[in-house]
C-alpha cells in the first residue's frame, strides 16, 4: 500500500482537510489496495451511526417545467424538443399514497424552477401531504426561492431541502450556467434553509464540463465548511439537445472514490446512490451503497410521464429504479448484507430548533 495515500485517508477520517496534492494523490494513483482501505474505512465509519440501514425515499418528478437554462440540463428552458408536464396535486398525492403502501416514508417532491409551482400552489400541497401522511418526511428540491417562501414551505410542514451547489468554484459555477445564475445566490439559499431549520442537502456533479481535481477538492471544503446533513453527488451525463451535448460524462469510479471520501468527513450524513450513478454503470447503486452511501430514491413518479424527466440521455425508468421493483430492490440490498427499512431515516443529529 502507498503510504501516502493512506496517510492520507487518515488523515480524513481523523476530521483533517488534506493538500490539494494529496487529494490529487488519492484520486488519480490510488491503486487496487488504496481503493480498498478507502472504501473500508468508508464502510465502517457509516456502519457505526447507521448500521446496516439503507434508507428509502419516493421521488416524484412533479414537474419538468423550467426558468432556468443550465448548459449541462435536459429540462433546461431552452430546450424546445421535449414535452412538458406537471403532476396535478391529487396526482403527487396518490404518488404518496402508493409510495406509502411500498413501505416509503419519505417523499422526495423534485422539478425543474417552475414559476406555476408558487407558493399560492406548492404551500398548500406540502400541508396537505403533511396532513395525510404525519409519520413520514417530506423532502423538496425546486430550486432557488425566497427565505420568504422557503419559511412558508417549512412552516406548512416540510422538512428537508436539496439544493445541490453544483460548483463551489466560482469560475467553473460560471461556466456550468448562464450569466443570470449566480453561485452567491445558491449558496444564500442553502445557508437560509439551514437556518429556517430544513435539514439540507447540496451537492455536485462529478466529471462537469471543465471540473478538475482542484475544482472538486473545493466542493469538498465546501461540504466540509458547509455541514449539511444530506449531499447529492452523481455523475454529470450529457443530454441531447443541450449545450454541452458533446461533453463526455463523468467517471462513475470517482464518484464511487468521491462518496466513500464524504463518508468519511462526514461519517452521519445522509447519502444517497443517486439515478445517475445507476444509469451511468450497472448495479450503480448497489455500489453505491458499497462505497458507503446510505439512501437510495426508487423513483415513484406516474409511468405515463416518467420518461419525459429526461435530465441526461439513457435515464433508467424501469426496474429496480422505481416503484415496481422495490421489492427487488430490497432482495439485491439484502443480498450484499443491507436492509431496506420503512423509517423515515433523519439525520441522526437533527433536532428541530
Ligand atoms: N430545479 C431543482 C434544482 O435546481 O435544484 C431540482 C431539479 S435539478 C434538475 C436536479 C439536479 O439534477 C441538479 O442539481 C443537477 O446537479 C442534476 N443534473 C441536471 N442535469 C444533469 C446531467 N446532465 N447529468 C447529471 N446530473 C444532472
Amino acid at each position: 500500500m502507498n503510504e501516502k495515500i493512506k496517510k492520507t485517508i487518515d488523515e480524513i477520517k481523523s476530521g483533517r482537510f488534506p493538500q490539494v496534492q494529496d487529494w490529487k494523490a488519492l484520486f488519480l494513483y490510488s491503486g487496487p489496495e488504496e481503493s480498498r482501505y478507502l472504501t473500508e474505512q468508508a464502510v465502517a465509519a457509516r456502519k457505526e451511526y447507521f448500521g446496516n440501514k439503507v434508507f428509502l425515499r419516493g421521488l416524484i418528478e412533479f414537474t419538468n417545467y423550467c426558468k432556468n437554462n443550465c448548459y449541462y440540463c435536459g429540462i433546461r428552458r431552452d430546450h424546445r424538443e421535449i414535452r412538458r408536464y406537471r403532476l396535478t396535486p391529487e396526482q403527487i398525492l396518490e404518488c404518496c399514497e402508493k409510495g406509502y403502501e411500498l413501505g416509503l416514508r419519505t417523499f422526495v417532491l423534485q422539478g425543474g424552477e417552475d414559476p406555476y409551482w408558487d407558493d399560492s400552489r406548492l404551500v398548500p400541497l406540502v400541508a396537505s401531504i403533511r396532513e395525510k401522511f404525519p409519520d413520514c418526511a417530506i423532502t423538496l428540491s425546486v430550486g432557488e426561492r425566497s427565505r420568504e417562501s422557503y419559511e412558508n414551505l417549512y412552516d406548512a410542514g416540510a422538512d428537508r431541502y436539496l439544493l445541490r451547489h453544483e460548483a463551489a468554484d466560482l469560475d467553473l459555477y460560471e461556466s456550468l450556467h448562464p450569466e443570470e445564475m449566480m453561485l452567491s445566490d445558491r449558496t444564500d439559499c442553502l445557508f437560509d434553509l439551514k437556518s429556517i431549520g430544513f435539514q439540507t442537502g447540496c451537492g455536485f456533479m462529478v466529471g462537469a464540463p471543465g471540473q478538475t481535481i482542484p475544482h472538486i477538492v473545493e466542493d469538498l471544503k465546501f461540504i466540509g465548511q458547509f455541514c449539511p446533513h444530506m449531499v447529492g453527488i452523481g455523475p454529470f451525463l450529457p443530454a441531447a439537445g443541450t449545450p454541452f451535448e458533446d461533453q463526455p460524462g463523468g467517471s462513475p469510479k470517482l464518484t464511487l472514490k468521491l462518496l466513500s471520501v464524504i463518508r468519511l468527513m462526514k461519517p452521519d450524513i445522509l447519502l444517497p446512490a443517486t439515478t445517475a450513478l445507476s444509469s451511468a454503470t450497472e448495479d450503480g447503486r448497489l455500489l453505491g451503497i458499497k462505497a458507503g452511501a446510505n439512501v437510495i430514491m426508487p423513483n415513484i413518479t406516474p409511468e405515463s410521464v416518467r420518461s419525459l424527466y429526461c435530465l441526461y440521455d439513457r435515464k433508467p425508468s424501469a426496474g429496480v429504479e422505481c416503484a415496481e421493483g422495490i421489492e427487488e430492490l430490497k432482495e439485491q440490498l439484502a443480498g450484499i448484507g443491507y436492509e431496506a427499512v420503512a423509517e423515515r431515516g433523519d439525520h441522526p443529529f437533527f433536532t428541530e430548533e
